[in-house]
């Protein structure tokens, strides 16, 4: 488990911020991770903003949501640096599915991290094809704390790390359950492929 080093740690030069990313395939526990870690700044009362790409409209529109419903209010934006904006004076901001965002995300998690604030994101780090999913490379460059999470494979039970996607289309942006994706290990995500 992911144990914070040195949350809101001071220097002589002022707070320090910096940029958390937690990344899997498809029913590895991304959002939950982010969900967990938000939750308990949010219990020791920090000022926390959460956002998501307006793209991902599965659920409610206002709530980062995951598959085990446990949930938390977050704001659709349709832009990354419309986080700028909106972020304001919190401390901590959390961002969901951050693999649907532009590249300006990575710009807007420098930013936000410059000016003292905690930055969680979590996305996709591959898509259904294998690829490294962007902009999620240069975000894994820039973050100080890295979480690759896993999923079990549903076809023979080993570790998951790829997303496999049972029916056809190659558009990129998919979303969905488990009827269009399975979690799959290396080597049966390249079986049957
Ligand atoms: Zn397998």
């Amino acid at each position: 488990m992911f144990i914070e080093p040195s949350i809101g740690q001071s220097s002589l030069k002022g707070k320090n911020g910096h940029v958390e990313v937690i990344c899997g395939s498809m029913f590895s526990g991304k959002t939950e991770e982010l969900i967990r870690r938000l939750n308990r700044a949010l219990i020791a009362r920090q000022k926390v903003e959460i956002f998501k790409p307006a793209v991902d409209k599965r659920y409610h529109d206002f709530d980062v949501v995951s598959h085990n419903e446990n949930t938390i209010r977050s704001t659709p934006v349709q832009f990354a640096n419309d986080i700028l904006l909106l972020a304001g004076n919190c401390e901590v901001v959390g961002i969901d599915e951050v693999q649907f965002f532009d590249n300006q995300i990575v710009n807007v998690a420098n930013i936000l991290a410059k000016s003292g604030k905690r930055v969680i994101m979590a996305g996709l780090d591959m898509d259904f094809e294998g690829h490294p999913f962007e902009p999620m490379p240069q975000l894994l460059a820039i973050a100080e704390y890295v979480t690759k999470v896993h999923a079990i494979c549903m076809k023979c039970g080993a570790l998951a790390s790829y997303s496999y996607r049972l029916s056809e289309g190659k558009d990129k942006v998919m979303l969905g359950e488990k009827d269009i994706y399975e979690a799959r290990c290396r080597r049966c995500f390249y079986e049957d492929k």
